[in-house]
């Protein structure tokens, strides 16, 4: 039996469309929903393990990318947004109705600092880039997940595609190491 990683991964990609512009976000509620409008096309897409990231119902694992956040523009009902937990470093920006985390911009000081959180499948628009990676893979476990079953998920994620990390990819954790190296000077800017 298949294991429900998240609806637009078992389901199989929606194509990439290399002309993606960006398009609006539009969360879950059937009145007065949330918009947000996403300048430009969204990078690093992946599933993701983390307990903190909002996920579909019944789904092990979130598909969350980044977008700069001075692309990021809340269009309408923005009244409606709350942030999930203000000491986190992602300010998740969740609609107080449906729930569907909206974005989350990385405001502190931090190699992510000007990016914000994204769930793309709450495009209206298709053609968005399809998650290539999954990340914090284990973490799933903290969220119930049967530690039994963990090789069979990460051998679906290598069927669909998506190289299984324990944390983020090798090329994030590199960008992060870097920043880090840079800012104690170890490294040369
Ligand atoms: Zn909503
Ligand atoms: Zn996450």
């Amino acid at each position: 039996m298949s294991i429900a990683i998240h609806p637009a991964v078992d389901s199989g990609f929606r194509a990439t469309d290399a002309a993606f512009a960006g398009g609006t976000l539009v969360c879950k509620c059937t009145s007065n929903p949330v918009k947000v409008r996403i300048k430009g096309d969204i990078a690093h897409n992946h599933a993701c393990g983390c307990t903190k990231c909002w996920k579909p119902e019944g789904a092990a694992f979130s598909v969350v990318a980044v977008a700069p956040t001075e692309s990021v523009e809340v269009l309408e009902n923005g009244d409606k947004l709350a942030v999930v937990d203000p000491a986190a470093l992602i300010q998740r920006h969740a609609c107080k109705e449906c729930g569907v985390h909206m974005y989350g911009p990385v405001e502190r000081e931090h190699p992510f600092q000007g990016l914000s959180f994204v769930h793309p499948e709450r495009f209206q628009e298709t053609g968005w880039a399809k998650p290539t990676f999954a990340a914090f893979v284990s973490s799933i476990i903290e969220s119930g997940f049967d530690p039994s079953k963990m090789d069979a998920v990460r051998a679906q994620l290598k069927a669909s595609g998506l190289e299984p990390y324990d944390c983020l990819s090798p090329g994030l954790m590199d960008y992060i190491a870097t920043w880090t190296a840079k800012k104690s000077g170890v490294l040369g800017a």
